[in-house]
Parts: structure tokens; C-alpha cells; sequence
């Protein structure tokens, strides 16, 4: 990915931000529901010290050393920001990742939680985590079933110091997203999303040791989709940061 300067990522930012405004009254829903994330995997930290400028707050990696390396001391300028891992997490790197991020969207097997319960308990913060589930039948990632994001649900709501908040998907992916046939399955996906968290939310009601509030899906381009079908979480990396 290319680096572009400032006034572009700013500009970049401003046409999305209208996207998504345009996108929640349509959908009858609050601009104030739904965080935008920039997606900064191989953007140098300048690129997202100027997004962090244009008043985005929540930044994805996808790789635990690229993200420790380039973002260290980067939460003294910016105290607000958030850095969430939204990639597919190693075993062996879970003790940096446990550490490093406040946010593991990532979670996508029981043995990892385990390994990240281990590496947390030093934590100020608990680690909040997100269940990643698959709903695609391309995706590689995500727990496959309701009954295995149960189980994963049960577990990390009884480790000290780490917190659900919610669950994440990515859906499959289209080159061209005005194919109808396209548009109806990246919904199904959504929806799937939506669907689960009302299941686990019943089985295991939010409280105190977590909650299901977060839906983390809706991606470059196809964010508007997933705005209407009940996002909270856009992860966005092109449009912010490509020309
Ligand atoms: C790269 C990535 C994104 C952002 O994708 P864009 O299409 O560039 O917006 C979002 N989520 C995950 C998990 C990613 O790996």
C-alpha cells in the first residue's frame, strides 16, 4: 500500500465520513452508533499519525510485529487512540499481541484464548476481544459454528482480565459489488453476524465480565451494506489510505 500525504488521507476520510452519513439516514440509524477504523497494515506511522489528525480513534493491524514496531510511543501523542489486532493471530505471537493491543478482533479458536489468558494478567486494562466468526464460504478464519462460539463465549467471559465486546466478520469478497448476486450474499453475511449475536446474547446476557455490543464488519467496499445491516465497526483501509 502505497503512503499518500496529508491532504489526501484528510480528503480521503471527509468523502467516507459523507458515505456513511448518507448511509445511516437511509437506514434510519445514528451516525454515533458506528466507529470508523482505519485499517493501517503497511502504512508507515506518519500516514496514521495524519489520520489520527483528521480525527479517526481506532486503528487495525493485521501483523503483531509490523504494528508493535511502528507504533511504538505512538500512544503518548495520541492517548485517545485504540489499537485493535484484526488479523490472524500466531500462537507465538500472542504474548506480544496480549500486551500491545487494547482490542483482539481476531479471536478465532479456543487455543488461543488460552494462550492470550496467560499473557494478560499485568494488564491496567482488561484485554477486550472480539469473537470472529466465518461466515463466508471462501474465508479461511472465524469459528465455524454457533456451538464452537459458545464455547469460546463461556471461556473468555470467565478469564480475568480479558473482555468480550462483541463479535467480527469479514464478508466474501466481490470485485464488483453492483452484481445483485454479490450484494445478496455479503448480506447473508451480515445478517449471520447479527443472528449470532442475538443467540449469544441470550445464552450469556452483557454484564459486567463482557458483552456482545460490538459488530465489527463492513469493509471498503462494502461498508454501506453493513451499515444497513446493523454495523458498528468499520474496518476501512483503501479508501482511507490508497489514492
Ligand atoms: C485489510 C483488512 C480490512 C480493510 O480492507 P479494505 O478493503 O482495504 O478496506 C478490514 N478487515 C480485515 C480483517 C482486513 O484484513
Amino acid at each position: 500500500m502505497h503512503y499518500i500525504n496529508k491532504v489526501s488521507i484528510t480528503a480521503n476520510i471527509a468523502k467516507i465520513e459523507e458515505r456513511i452519513q448518507k448511509a445511516c439516514v437511509s437506514a434510519g440509524r445514528k451516525r454515533e452508533e458506528i466507529i470508523l477504523m482505519g485499517v493501517s497494515k503497511f502504512v508507515p506511522a506518519a500516514g496514521i499519525e495524519e489520520a489520527a489528525g483528521a480525527g479517526i480513534c481506532y486503528f487495525g493491524e493485521s501483523r503483531v510485529q509490523e504494528a508493535a514496531e511502528k507504533l511504538d510511543g505512538f500512544k503518548d501523542k495520541f492517548s485517545n487512540v485504540k489499537l485493535h489486532m484484526i488479523g490472524s493471530l500466531q500462537r507465538n505471537k500472542a504474548k506480544i499481541a496480549a500486551v500491545f493491543f487494547d482490542n483482539i478482533q481476531s479471536v478465532d479458536r479456543l487455543e488461543l484464548v488460552a494462550e492470550l489468558a496467560k499473557y494478560v494478567q499485568n494488564r491496567e486494562k482488561p484485554l477486550e476481544v472480539l469473537l470472529e466468526l466465518r461466515t463466508g464460504e471462501e474465508s479461511k478464519s472465524g469459528f465455524t459454528d454457533f456451538n464452537a462460539l459458545c464455547k469460546a463465549a463461556e471461556k473468555v467471559l470467565n478469564i480475568q482480565n480479558i473482555k468480550p465486546a462483541g463479535l467480527m466478520t469479514m464478508a466474501p469478497f466481490f470485485n464488483d459489488m453492483s452484481n445483485p448476486d454479490s450484494i445478496k450474499l455479503v448480506r447473508s453475511s451480515f445478517r449471520q453476524l447479527v443472528k449470532a449475536q442475538k443467540e449469544l446474547e441470550k445464552h450469556f446476557p452483557s454484564g459486567e465480565n463482557g458483552n456482545w455490543h460490538c459488530l465489527s464488519m463492513g469493509m471498503s467496499n462494502d461498508f454501506e451494506i453493513a451499515i444497513e445491516e446493523g454495523s458498528t465497526m468499520l474496518r476501512i483501509g483503501s479508501l482511507i489510505f490508497k489514492d
